[in-house]
Parts: C-alpha cells; sequence; structure tokens
C-alpha cells in the first residue's frame, strides 16, 4: 500500500505506528529481545513475552518506560512444541490476532569443537532453528487469516561469517536461521507477510558480556567503522522498523547492524 504518488509512507514513526497490532517476542526477558518488547510496546503494540524466565509486572515496570499492561509474559521453552502451542493458545484466546512475531531467543555456549558434546549441539540448534521453526510455524495462520504479518527472525554476524565468540555449533544455528527466513519469505510474500533477519554484531546485552570479559569486548569493538559495542536499542528500533508498514518491500533480507564491522 503506497499512497497516490508513491512519495509518501503510508504511516510515520510516529508513537502509535503499531497501534492495534499485536506482537510476540520470544527471549524478550533480556538484552535485545526486551529492548525490542520496548520499542513494540511504546509504538502501541501489545506485546507477548515468551522466555525461560519472563519479567513480572514489576520487573517490566522497573526496566521499561511503556505502560506495562501491553505486555504480558509466558513462561515457554521455545524448543517444547507443546509449550509453544499453549502459549499460543492462551494469547490468541485473548487477543484474537497475531501481527508480529519477532524470535530473538538464543544461547552462545563457547565451547571448543572437539568439546562440544551431542546435547550441547543440539541444545544450541533447538533454541534458535527449532524454536525459530515452531513459532513461526504456529503464527502464520494467524497471520495469513489477517493478510498481514512481520516475521523478523536473529541470526547474527555469525550467519555470514563465524562467531567472534559462540561455538561451531551457535555459527550453524544463525546460518540455519537465514535459511528459514529465506524460504519464508518467497512462500508467504503473496499473503502480506514479510519475513527477515538481523544479524547484529557485538552488542552490549548480557550474552555478550557473559562470553567477552569488559576490556576484550572493548578491544574487540575499537577497530570497527564504528568503534564502539552497540546497543540493545539500537538494534530494537531496526526491529521495530522491519515490523512496520514502512517495510513492507523488505522481505527474505539479512539486515546487518554491526558497526561496519562485517562490509558485505
Ligand atoms: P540475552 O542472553 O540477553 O537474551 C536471550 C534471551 O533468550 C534470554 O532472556 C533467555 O532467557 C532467552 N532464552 C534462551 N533460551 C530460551 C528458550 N529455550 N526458550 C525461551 N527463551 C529462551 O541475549 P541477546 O544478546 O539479547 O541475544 C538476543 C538474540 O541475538 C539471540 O538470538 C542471540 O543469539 C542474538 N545475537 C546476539 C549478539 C550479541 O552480541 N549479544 C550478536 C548477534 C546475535
Amino acid at each position: 500500500m503506497t499512497t497516490g504518488d508513491g512519495l509518501r509512507a503510508p504511516t510515520s514513526a510516529d508513537s502509535a505506528e503499531l497501534e492495534g497490532r499485536v506482537a510476540i517476542v520470544t527471549g524478550g526477558a533480556s538484552g535485545m529481545g526486551l529492548a525490542t518488547v520496548h520499542a513494540l510496546a511504546r509504538r502501541g503494540a501489545t506485546v507477548a513475552v515468551f522466555d525461560l524466565a519472563p519479567p513480572d509486572r514489576a520487573e517490566l515496570a522497573s526496566k521499561l518506560t511503556v505502560a506495562v499492561d501491553r505486555v504480558r509474559s509466558f513462561t515457554v521453552d521455545v524448543t517444547d512444541g507443546e509449550q509453544v502451542q499453549r502459549a499460543f493458545t492462551l494469547l490468541l484466546a485473548e487477543e484474537t490476532r497475531l501481527d508480529i512475531l519477532v524470535n530473538a531467543a538464543g544461547i552462545a555456549p563457547p565451547t571448543a569443537f572437539e568439546d562440544i558434546t551431542e546435547d550441547e549441539w543440539n541444545r544450541v540448534l533447538a533454541v534458535s532453528v527449532h524454536g525459530t521453526f515452531l513459532c513461526c510455524q504456529r503464527a502464520l495462520p494467524a497471520m495469513r487469516s489477517g493478510g498481514w504479518g512481520r516475521i523478523v527472525n536473529f541470526s547474527s554476524t555469525a550467519g555470514k561469517t563465524i562467531s567472534t565468540a559462540g561455538g561451531a555449533h551457535y555459527t550453524t544455528a544463525k546460518h540455519g536461521v537465514l535459511g528459514l527466513t529465506r524460504h519464508l519469505a518467497k512462500v508467504y510474500g503473496p499473503d502480506g507477510i514479510t519475513v527477515n533477519a538481523v544479524c547484529p554484531g557485538l552488542i552490549d546485552t548480557p550474552m555478550a558480556r557473559g562470553l567477552l570479559p569488559d576490556a576484550s569486548l572493548e578491544l574487540a569493538t575499537r577497530s570497527f567503522p564504528v568503534p564502539r559495542v552497540g546497543l540493545p536499542w539500537e538494534v530494537a528500533e531496526l526491529v521495530a522498523f522491519l515490523a512496520s508498514d514502512r517495510a513492507a518491500y523488505i522481505t527474505g533480507a539479512a539486515v546487518d547492524i554491526n558497526g561496519g564491522d562485517l562490509i558485505v
């Protein structure tokens, strides 16, 4: 949808851009997921957090500057099909629609290749790839029936090259997320649904701080064209744009946000 001459966007980046939209953010309890919850709710969306340990109301109120009644918490392990199904059923019973899905849940153990156990390999792929598959599969029918949808999957610079600190399983999982994103973009574009991935570089979150000591993080980012670590809200703003009407012609993209660390 464009306005007559195609020069003006149908919506602007105002505070009510996502009013009436219902969103799910997996991994929304921390880091970039939490920043995304904030960015979507600030634009008027109702946001459901799917996380292993989702924040309660008091925690949300202390962390967000938006009305917390726009945010719902669900305890979900995204690798478990039954838990995912239960949370979708509860949410859709109350909200009756679903417009936006952001798959941000992820884990990144730094284990050396020869030390990765089969269980750990499976777990890392399960959270990023299987969890994204399960949530996309349950979200798409609701988006199709609404004739509009936005899916934003968290890949990484690791999905295009290799991870700075995560192991081979993490790099493999983030490549997998890009494959799934591209496939779904192709299939569901005609239904008004866009499917994109974001590929963050080093972003200042509990995950990155857990992998790299503060000094290594500063050192690793000093040589970037933008010589500093990225901030969660900077990624969340990109996600919120991809989730808006203004990004209707972007699908199947893997959008870099990395301070220029990887220029391709
Ligand atoms: P984070 O550790 O701060 O947050 C990740 C969240 O995912 C946590 O709240 C955690 O509880 C949740 N989670 C983990 N396993 C889950 C499961 N099975 N079910 C439901 N929730 C689960 O991490 P972050 O740095 O904000 O990362 C967000 C996403 O961005 C991840 O997919 C990560 O791989 C990716 N990423 C991070 C960086 C970085 O530098 N921080 C860079 C590139 C990509």
